[in-house]
């Protein structure tokens, strides 16, 4: 089965290429590189024996789209491609809402014209906002606190309402809370550009001594120990609940939200002490004022993707620290250039 795979050169697209050639499908990467490096296609090939077919491009570019949908005949679509920090998207709204919604209508009008009807969105967590409680379910009021969201929010809403007026097509938002971990060969992993925005990646950075400390945003939260608490999850959960959900419901026509996430919260200060744990390395920290925006705790009830997808996150926190430490200490620097 052939399967396009926009942005499938970055941090969760990769590692779920891997995952789909394990399983037998055969993704097509379409990715403009904006965030991401060539390399990554040789590492996808070293751990999965396999090099996807890659073309460059940008979503927005509806001839390139077209001519990739001319040219493989593909059965579903999954889209990762897009803008994804929160505190760029507050300086620069116009390039977030360009690249993540108009790009997604400039990709589903391409898909609409090559006739393909099954559609995979990667959503987020964020779409709650501050949420009245926790576990968050699917059916939660849905609100936006910076463009980022508002974009991820403004296309669940165009992709509801497509589908609405389009009910032979099958369209699935799945909203991930917080990824992390790497391939546990130590090939694949995040390869942020800057200074990290994410926890995981920051931790990592202080553990290799590419950072002096990490910065805690708060310690007087309403939590267990004063921190911030996430449902954090294993990147190769997340790749696999990808397949979950093209498999039983990328061809069954309705519009399918799922949570992906683990059901446990973990607080900052305990990510620190399990990364430490894993790497055998101090991580310095300081706790310092909270960050603007940032909520006390967020963490699913996945058991919606569990009884329909057949999916559930397997790995441990362990396996998350572990395995973001061996990409981490294997490629201090993130992915080489070429
Ligand atoms: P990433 O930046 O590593 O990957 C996104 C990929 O899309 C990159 O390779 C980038 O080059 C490509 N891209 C961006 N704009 C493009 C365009 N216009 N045309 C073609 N390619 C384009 O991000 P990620 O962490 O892998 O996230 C993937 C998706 O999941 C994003 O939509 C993101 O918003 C969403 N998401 C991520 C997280 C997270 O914490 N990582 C959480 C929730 C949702
Ligand atoms: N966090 C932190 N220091 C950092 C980055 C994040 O203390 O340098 C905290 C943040 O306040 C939140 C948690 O770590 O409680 C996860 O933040 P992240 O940005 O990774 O994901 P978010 O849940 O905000 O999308």
């Amino acid at each position: 089965m052939f399967v396009l795979v926009t942005g499938g050169m970055g941090y969760i697209g990769s590692h779920t290429c891997i995952q789909m050639i394990e399983s037998g499908m055969t993704p097509i990467i379409f990715d403009n590189l904006y965030n991401s490096k060539p390399t990554v296609l040789d590492r996808i090939e070293k751990v999965s024996g396999v090099r996807p077919i890659f073309i460059e491009g940008d979503i927005r570019d509806k001839q390139a789209l077209a001519q990739v949908f001319a040219q493989y005949d593909i059965q579903s679509v999954i889209h990762f491609a897009g803008l994804k920090a929160v505190g760029e998207s507050v300086e620069k709204p116009l390039e977030y809402y360009d690249n993540n919604v108009h790009g997604t209508l400039v990709l589903v009008d391409a898909m609409r014209d090559a006739g393909v009807k099954s559609m995979v969105f990667s959503s987020s967590a964020t779409v709650y906002g501050d949420p009245a409680s926790v576990p968050i379910l699917e059916d939660f009021p849905t609100s936006a606190t910076n463009p980022y969201g508002r974009s991820k929010l403004i296309v669940e809403e165009c992709l509801t309402d497509f589908q609405k007026a389009n009910p032979d097509w099958s369209i699935t938002l799945l909203r991930y809370f917080n990824p992390v971990g790497s391939h546990p060969s130590g090939e694949l992993g995040e390869d942020p550009q800057g200074i990290p925005n994410n926890l995981m990646p920051f931790v990592a950075q202080v553990a290799v001594g590419r950072r002096e400390f990490l910065s805690v945003f708060g310690g007087d939260y309403p939590t267990k120990d004063g921190t911030g608490v996430r449902d954090y999850i294993h990147v190769m959960d997340l790749a696999d609940g990808h397949l979950a959900a093209l498999n039983h419901v990328g061809s069954k026509q309705g519009l399918h939200i799922y949570n992906l996430g683990t059901g446990k919260g973990n607080s900052v200060l305990e990510m620190v002490v399990a990364f430490e744990k894993a790497s055998g390395q101090k991580v310095a920290y300081k706790i310092v004022d909270r960050r603007p925006g940032d909520i006390a705790e967020c963490w699913a009830n996945p058991a919606k993707a569990e009884q329909e997808l057949k999916w559930k996150a397997s790995r441990s926190l362990e396996q998350m620290t572990e395995d973001t430490w061996r990409w981490q200490s294997n490629n201090p620097l993130g992915y080489p250039q070429s």
